[in-house]
């Protein structure tokens, strides 16, 4: 099968019928033509995912389809931004027609799913790798950035944290649970949930925001570097799911929360003033987070456990050291 063949058959044919909104035109010319809605800004982030770096070369390609899109998208979520369209950049080893069918199919059920759509690309052969590139739309006041904290707002987190690298333990065989809690981490690592309903509601109280891919001190020392504060987490706060609750080692439970990858919740901060509103959401049920510390003037991320200074053997995943 030829390149131009492989775009058409598991690319194209899903936008054939009616154009998505906002695209003027699609795949197929030199460029895609894409209309924002009036007075958003354009919220745009890209991420690769590489072969036995980001995943396992040998995982499902349905799964990768899908993980690939949801942690594009999960950016977007972070920056309080809606999803509108996405381009992809794969590279193949070959032209694996079983690999390809899966791949389109878990993406664009998670395109379907979250109203973004596959506006072009590019395809290369060479080793497995996926770019994409995700755009949305963003209401210019209330954009979720890093560098908006100040002195005193809460650090509150979404769901819960260390699944993703608990879930990575499991998959490698370090980790053994019941067959719930595995199937539970397992799904939270092929399926991370992008918290844009969340991250929606969050506009015009958060002060900032980020979404948690590297870890929650790595990524948390991002935003406090950006509002040039320092942050105090108390361990005993850390959201753990029951699959955590259920490591017989709770200090390494609160060492994956706590600097494990891939659990794509949302972390940010807000002021006193609006910590009403907030847990007026939670208690409605529409938004589920919890405050795990606070912001105050200096700099880095300070963990606290009864009082004292939790130890972290290494702050987070980095590809260059
Ligand atoms: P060019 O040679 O101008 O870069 P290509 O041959 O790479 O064009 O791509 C032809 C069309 O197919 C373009 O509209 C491009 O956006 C689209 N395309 C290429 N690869 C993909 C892909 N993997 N997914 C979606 N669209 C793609
Ligand atoms: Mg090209």
């Amino acid at each position: 099968m030829g390149e131009f063949e492989l775009i058409r058959q598991f690319f194209q044919r899903e936008q054939a019928e009616n154009l998505p909104a906002g695209v003027v035109l699609g795949i197929g010319d030199d460029c895609a033509l894409l209309q924002m809605p009036d007075g958003k800004q354009m919220a745009v982030s890209m991420d690769t995912l590489v072969a036995d770096v980001h995943f396992p070369a040998d995982a499902e390609a349905e799964q990768i389809g899908e993980r690939a899109l949801r942690v594009n998208l999960s950016d977007l979520a972070a920056m309080g931004a809606e999803p509108l369209w996405f381009t992809l950049a794969l590279t193949l080893p070959e032209t694996d027609e079983h690999w390809l069918r899966g791949f389109s199919r878990g993406l664009f059920r998670v395109a379907r799913e979250f109203n973004c759509a596959l506006v072009g690309g590019d395809t290369t052969s060479g080793p497995l790798s996926i770019t994409l590139q995700v755009m949305g739309s963003v209401e210019p006041a209330h954009a979720l950035r890093r560098d908006g904290a100040s002195p005193g707002d809460y650090v509150l987190v979404t769901n819960t944290l260390g699944d993703g690298a608990a879930a990575l333990a499991v998959l490698q065989g370090e980790l053994q649970l019941n067959a719930e809690h595995e199937a539970y981490l397992r799904d939270r690592f092929y399926r991370p949930q992008p918290r844009l309903a969340e991250a929606k509601l969050l506009g015009g109280l958060a002060s900032a925001a980020l979404d948690i891919s590297d870890g929650l001190i790595a990524d948390l020392g991002h935003l406090c570097a950006a509002s040039d504060l320092a942050a105090v987490i108390d361990v005993q706060e850390l959201p753990l799911s029951a699959a955590l609750q259920a490591v017989d080692d709770i200090d390494q439970a609160r060492r994956w929360a706590l600097s494990g990858g891939d659990d794509y919740e949302l972390c940010f901060t807000v002021p006193p003033e609006n910590m009403a509103d907030i847990a007026m959401l939670v208690a409605q049920g529409k938004l589920q987070a919890k405050v795990i510390g606070e912001l105050m003037p200096g700099a880095g991320v300070i963990c606290e456990l009864n009082g004292e200074t939790f130890e972290l053997p290494q702050p987070g995943y980095q590809h260059f050291r």
